[in-house]
């Protein structure tokens, strides 16, 4: 297992399109190692999320974990460790959710996007299965910004006010409103 770098704005794989993982690279072992890499990296940088582009592999592949009780998240908005092949999100409900979102990729930075509240995600599990899920509010949030790194869009090109992009000590002096959770993905 290794730390690896995370590609910070401005990088060109950030922007790439991604492509796809066939089954049989899904379960290829140079693929589980990635996986872990991915998910030591998102622990030590104390990320919510991490997606391949974000370790310079312009692949489908993201990993997401929300742990509730470390990061004082209400009980209902947690997500245990999931590995995500091939996602595609198909909107539910449009009623727009607001958070100030954060990203390893961006780092020092919090914006204010509004996206939409409930969501499904199609993909395929570490074995290569298709599977479905619903998520919506703070998760829903975490999955469309790790999906979107994988279509070469940050956050901060959903930030719709400029003036709520803001610098982690300024956004908490002048727009935090009350104690939240702080992820950056
Ligand atoms: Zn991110």
């Amino acid at each position: 297992m290794a730390i690896r770098k995370v590609a910070r704005m401005g990088h060109p794989v950030l922007r790439q399109p991604t492509r796809e993982l066939s089954r049989e690279e899904i379960r290829a072992p140079e693929t589980r190692a990635l996986v872990r890499d991915m998910i030591e990296t998102m622990h030590e940088y104390g990320g919510v999320g991490l997606a391949a582009p974000q370790v310079h592999e312009p692949v489908r592949l993201a990993v997401l974990e929300v742990d509730a009780e470390s990061a004082r998240y209400p009980a209902d908005d947690e997500q245990p460790l999931l590995v995500v092949f091939n996602a595609h999100v198909t909107v539910l409900d449009e009623t727009p959710f607001g958070f100030w979102e954060g990203c390893l990729s961006v780092p020092g930075l919090r914006g204010y996007v509004e996206r939409p509240s409930r969501i499904r995600v199609d993909y395929q599990d570490h074995e290569g299965e298709q599977r479905a899920l619903e998520a919506q509010g703070f998760i829903a949030t975490v999955f469309q910004h790790e999906l979107d790194h994988l279509d070469g869009v940050l956050y901060v090109d959903k930030v719709k006010d400029p003036s709520r992009l803001a610098f982690i000590e300024e956004y908490q002096r002048y727009h935090m409103e009350a104690p939240q959770p702080d992820p950056e993905d």
